[in-house]
């Protein structure tokens, strides 16, 4: 059993994540949102592309208006209105002001602008009654970005923020990785599909739409592979096409040390290399982690635990880091970890780091986590339906008091109030 801090990392270290190169495709914009870019992107523009006024005023010269108050205002001649997406037609000379609205362009000849506020209009006459600064509310050609300038990188993941910028620069497609394929089977002969009618003793194949559902949370494609039974014939085959077939296998259950747990056996007929078979969690202690390296590109395997809230909870705390850099994200890839302070008491053997699922509400004095109801037993996916997170009791520890502050790994966005 090795602490899952250490496996984490080492889980880390054994991703090659997709080529930018070879691993890519053009998507439009609107296609884009939560896709990671495999190019990086050069502005072809000035940011702002030419000198424009972030207030509706006046542009002048700075030298007729430096000595303007309201007892001794300077008056100028209005000899142009100048909205935004009209190029200027004329030079501010001196004793000469042009209307402007924000965003329009800076006439040649003016260097500062004069607010609304701090004038007084009379036909083509304006009043100015304070001095503006030289260069006041212009905001200058190439001042937020150059041309040439890079403005996203492989790796950036793609947002509103940057779907904007990339609007801006008339990027209407963009090059991105393609998802990843991630390969998911379950194995038992107890499992049964939902549509199946279940008999005494069976058990329905939760884990295939769970393990389906994350992957498609985190922008890869899901390939289902059904379930498999406990028979190393027919796990071998389905294993050995799952993958070719994928990027990342992930299968359940069998990974433990029953009469039918066939899963590491079989890895290792089939030339893998088994790098971690269990890790000191609860729930989720069984845990394999192998590679194949005649395979290229390299993949990565997880026989992830059988019970439904253990194959939750080993996707969250190692599966998740693993795909993120497999998608070719640069960095952000391991599990997030907020802190909150608990509602309750948290008990745990102490043995393995423990995690109990339940409610993150934000608070005008922070977070706080409040325990799920109910059993804490890995079998038990009841309760585990409206959590924001999983609360980490450490090795070594018993008990953390009610109103501690606690470690808790999010795996879900959405806070509660
Ligand atoms: P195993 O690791 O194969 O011994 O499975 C541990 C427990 O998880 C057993 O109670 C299984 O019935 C249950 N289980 C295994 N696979 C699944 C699955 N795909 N969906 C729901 N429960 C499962
Ligand atoms: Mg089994």
């Amino acid at each position: 059993m090795i602490p899952a801090d250490t496996a984490e990392a080492q889980i880390l270290d054994l991703v090659v994540p997709l080529d930018s190169r070879r691993d890519c495709e053009t998507v439009s914009l609107l296609q884009a949102t939560g896709r990671i870019l495999s190019e990086s992107v050069i502005s072809p523009l000035d940011f702002p592309h030419w000198d424009n006024s972030a207030m509706d005023g006046y542009a002048v010269r700075y030298e007729d208006v430096s000595t303007a108050s309201e007892t001794t205002p300077v008056e100028l001649t209005v000899v142009e209105d100048i909205p935004a997406g009209k190029p200027p037609q004329k030079t501010v000379e001196p004793g000469q002001a042009a209307r402007i609205l924000t965003g329009a362009m800076v006439p040649t000849g003016a260097n500062t602008i004069v607010i609304q506020e701090n004038t007084q209009r009379e036909g083509d006459r304006i009043q100015i009654l304070s001095p503006p600064g030289l260069k006041a509310f212009i905001r200058e050609r190439g001042t937020f970005v150059k041309e040439g300038d890079r403005l996203l990188s492989v790796g950036n993941e793609v947002t509103p923020p940057e779907v904007a910028v990339l609007a801006a620069a008339q990027r209407s497609e963009v090059q991105v990785y393609r998802r990843p394929r991630v390969a998911i089977l379950s194995t038992g002969n107890e499992l049964v599909t939902p549509n199946e009618p279940l008999q005494p003793g069976q058990i329905v194949d939760s884990n295939q739409y769970a393990l389906a559902s994350l992957v498609q949370q985190m922008g890869a494609i899901p390939l289902c592979q059904g379930i498999v039974s406990d028979d190393p014939t027919q796990l071998k085959q389905a294993i050995k096409t799952a993958v070719e077939e994928a990027d990342m296998v992930l299968s359940s259950g069998g990974v433990s040390v029953g009469d039918y747990d066939y899963v590491d056996t079989i890895l290792q007929e089939l030339g893998a290399a088994i790098h971690i078979q269990s890790v000191a969690v609860k729930p989720g202690k069984p845990l394999t982690v192998a590679t194949f390296p005649k395979r290229v590109p390299p993949l990565l395997y997880f026989g992830l635990p059988g019970n439904p809230v253990s194959a939750l909870v080993s996707f969250w705390r190692f599966v998740a880091p693993a795909l993120r850099k497999l998608s070719g994200r640069v960095d952000n890839w391991s599990a997030t970890f907020l802190t909150a302070r608990s509602h309750q008491v948290l008990k745990a053997g102490g043995k393995r780091e423990t995690y109990l699922w339940g409610q993150l509400h934000t608070t005008p004095s922070g977070l706080e986590f409040s325990l799920a109801q109910g059993s804490h037993s890995s079998g038990n996916l009841i309760n585990i339906t409206g959590t924001q997170g999983l609360a980490v009791v450490p090795i070594g520890v018993t008990e953390i008091e009610a109103g501690s502050q606690v470690r808790v790994l999010w795996i879900n966005q959405a806070l509660q109030n």
